[in-house]
């Protein structure tokens, strides 16, 4: 008897093992779907993992439904890189294959299923595939004017005289019915008495959802700076002794273009490019750009992509004429690749790089560097504000580092004022959000026809409102926050569940009607501006004007060409845009950055400034950048009015140090969630007694986040601190034991226990 191991598409950690009857022998192979039944009534398409001849013991095995797939639709290089992922963010493989797989490969339920697109065709039918009938029946159809239209229009069409002399109906062109009934100017009628007759045909083909750009037939490449072409020597270089290369350059320094140098050097070698990129919103611009240069030898993979869409690109990978080049979002990473020899993350400090909910909570970044080094491909990591982590790998010789701090053209890096709000608003001398100084300096931009953008790290009208009277303000239901004020919608919501209600036209409290608004989000500083420069044009750029890819690129394209003046909106405008006539860039408050509560905050903080400052002044003009702050005398502001990243990392590996904080050691954060807070209590409690057993003084917590209730569940937090040299296999092993304990426990089985790696 043979046996088989499958990774079901559940939460379940480990394979479960399946025999094969007789009639399936030899089908199943490694890489293949297969329906197997599970529980009392239900069947899933689970995936063969292995193939083997040994029976379990300790159950009755099931036997193997029936075998989905010819050909394997994984590779094993991807079997393997699941196994990794689940390993590694300590997560259930079955997590693994839910998130890598577009939909219409899980086939979980009906509606979710691939259907391949079909077009209905027409073609001549083999009984008058003959000139001599031809001729003869065109004379029979004297009488049906349109029909002989018809016929000579499709036999045009097909290149039916070539296939007819050489007695060969393959080389009939396929001809799509619309197009022929269009050209023909003929309708459906007309046809149908050709097919009674017998002397046409209608089928259906089967069609692709890709876009097909023309392949070029040489690809033309800008010409390099000397600095350009240094980088690009000195990455070559490092390759030659590592596998990783980061590449430190500057906003506009032509990172870009010594990727697309890259790129092809790979495709001359004849192999295959990933190009990572954090988030949907950047990928139109670079897309374009690098279409330019490859044309069809690039494919676009991201969740912004029907289903149907992803699951032909994953075919086209598995097939013999794959993409040489794709550029995606983080799933892209699950992507079959048959010969990759490069990776490149951009913008590889990004934080959405890392998947917060639900497992597999992976990063990126990460999981693209142990693809590569599965494949044995080369790595470029690519910003001009590292992270941390990467920064540290290059100090202590694991990756190379390059580094190119010219920006094109010599342009000069703009120059970043800072302007303390507190002493402002104490002498009186703000205006809504703005200071003095930036609405100076705003002012002097629109004059001269140049473009402002504002950047805010928060969206709808206000955080919150409240009170005057008795100081109530509108919390969520469901969650441990207020709720934030959207005006348009007359609405406040909750952003972590989504919860919304009107706003109550009085204080559900004292019944005073005294609500009023507390501070800044997008939306309010939108009106504000409206209020101020009535003749600007402002747009908004926030998760509320940007929901389909056709808003978000409408509010870019106005932005370029110029129809609107100021630009207003969250993280999204910090990212990657290139604009050329951007002269003022204002942070409106950079303490909500500042004072978040995450070790990272100010290494993020730095990231996001520096990043939109980057976006001021970009051809022949220095531009100008207003930081607003109450805290002026942070190093980290100082450190980002200097571009000085040398500083910056230096100060925060010195804190990472002092407080244990990685790159300096391996963080595992152990979530636990809860409907009853004493159950939750009680759960935290013992799981923090037994890992300090194990693990002692690395443990800390449990803590209460300060999100302490989301979507109904109340949360406690514990945190795991190791050495870099630990055995982690060993630490894993122990914390997997530990959740299954626990959640095997009657007491606790309602609770979730998951974890946060790194
Ligand atoms: P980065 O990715 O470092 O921010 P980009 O590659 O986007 O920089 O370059 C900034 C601008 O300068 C872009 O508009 C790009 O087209 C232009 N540029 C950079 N290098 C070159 C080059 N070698 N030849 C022509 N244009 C270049
Ligand atoms: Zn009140
Ligand atoms: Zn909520």
């Amino acid at each position: 008897m043979q046996y088989v191991d499958v990774i079901l598409p559940l939460p379940l950690d480990g394979t479960f093992t399946y025999s094969i009857p007789q009639h399936l022998q030899g089908l199943v192979r490694t890489g293949c779907r297969l329906t197997v039944p599970f529980g009392k009534k239900k069947t899933y398409s689970a995936i063969a993992q292995q193939l083997h001849d040994n029976k379990p013991t300790d159950y009755e095995v099931k036997d193997v439904i029936s075998v989905l797939d010819d050909y394997p639709i994984l590779l094993p290089s991807q079997l393997k890189l699941w196994q990794w992922i689940a390993e590694y963010y300590l997560c259930p493989i079955g997590s693994v294959y839910k998130a890598a797989l577009p939909s219409g490969l899980k086939e979980e339920d009906e509606q979710t299923n691939y259907k391949p697109k079909l077009v209905q065709c027409v073609q001549l039918t083999e009984a008058y595939f003959n000139d001599s009938q031809l001729v003869s029946v065109l004379v029979e159809l004297k009488r049906s004017p349109k029909q002989v239209a018809l016929l000579m229009k499709y036999l045009e069409m097909s290149k039916a005289a070539a296939a007819l002399t050489l007695k060969n109906p393959t080389l009939l062109l396929e001809v799509e019915k619309l197009e022929l009934l269009k050209q023909a100017d003929c309708n459906t009628t007309n046809l149908k008495g050709l097919v009674e007759k017998g002397i046409l045909e209608v089928y259906d083909k089967q069609v692709d959802r890709l876009e097909h750009d023309e392949l070029p037939t040489e690809m033309v490449l800008h010409l390099l700076s000397p600095a350009q072409q240094h980088a690009l020597d000195s990455i070559n270089q490092q390759w030659a002794k590592l596998n990783v290369c980061l590449l430190h350059g500057v906003t506009s320094s032509g990172k870009t273009e010594v990727y697309i140098h890259l790129i092809h050097q790979a495709l001359e070698q004849k192999k295959q490019v990933l190009y990572l990129l954090p988030e949907i919103v950047l990928t139109t611009q670079l897309v374009n750009r690098l279409k330019r240069v490859f044309g069809g030898r690039l494919g676009v993979y991201h969740s912004k992509y029907s289903d149907e869409q992803r699951v032909e690109i994953w075919q086209k990978q598995l097939s013999n004429e794959p993409y040489e080049i794709i550029v995606g979002v983080r799933s892209s990473v699950f992507l079959p690749f048959q010969k990759l020899g490069l990776v490149i993350v951009d913008e590889e400090h990004e934080q959405s790089f890392k998947q917060q909910d639900p497992a597999p909570r992976y990063h990126g970044r990460n999981v693209a560097l142990m693809l590569a080094h599965m494949a044995g491909a080369k790595t470029l990591l690519g910003t001009a504000t590292p992270s941390l982590e990467s920064y540290y790998n290059c100090q202590r010789g694991k990756y190379g580092l390059v580094e190119l701090f010219e920006r094109y053209k010599q342009v000069t890096m703009p120059d970043i004022q800072v302007v303390n709000i507190a002493e402002e608003r104490r002498k009186k001398m703000m205006n809504g959000p703005f200071t003095s100084v930036l609405l100076k300096e705003m002012n002097d931009a629109l004059q001269n026809g140049e473009q402002v953008i504002l950047f805010q790290n928060r969206r709808g009208y206000a955080p919150t409102i409240e009170c005057h009277t008795c100081g109530w303000v509108p919390r969520c239901p469901n969650c441990d926050v207020s709720l934030t004020f959207h005006k348009r919608l007359n609405q406040v919501t909750c952003h972590y569940c989504g919860y919304s209600t009107m706003i109550p036209t009085k204080c559900p409290n004292c019944e005073e009607t005294n609500l009023e608004t507390i501070g800044f989000g997008t939306e309010r500083i939108e009106d504000h501006i409206k209020k101020l420069f009535p003749e600007a044009s402002v747009a908004r750029m926030d998760l509320d004007t940007t929901r389909s890819r056709q808003a978000y690129e409408q509010i870019l394209s106005n932005f370029q060409n110029g129809q609107t003046d100021i630009l207003v909106g969250t993280q999204m405008v910090t990212k990657g845009l290139d604009f050329d006539r951007v002269s003022v860039v204002g942070i409106l408050n950079a303490d909500t950055m500042l004072n978040m509560p995450d070790f990272r905050s100010y290494e993020h903080a730095f990231q996001m400034m520096s990043q939109v400052a980057g976006r001021a002044g970009r051809r022949n003009k220095q531009g100008r950048v207003v930081l607003q702050t109450k805290t002026p005398e942070l190093p980290v502001v100082k450190q980002v009015v200097a571009n000085d990243y040398k500083a910056l990392y230096d100060s925060q590996l010195e804190e990472r140090q002092l407080f244990h904080y990685p790159p300096l050691r391996r963080l595992i954060s152990i979530y636990m969630k809860h409907r009853y807070e004493s159950t939750l209590n009680g759960l935290a409690y013992d799981m923090a007694t037994l890992l300090r057993k194990v693990f002692g003084e690395r443990v800390l917590g449990p803590d209460t986040p300060p999100i302490a209730r989301i979507q109904s569940l109340y949360i406690r937090k514990i945190v795991l601190k190791v050495e870099l040299g630990a055995n982690m296999a060993e630490v894993r092993k122990r914390l997997r034991q530990a959740q299954q304990y626990y959640l095997s426990m009657d007491k606790y089985k309602a609770a979730q226990i998951y974890f946060e790696v790194d």
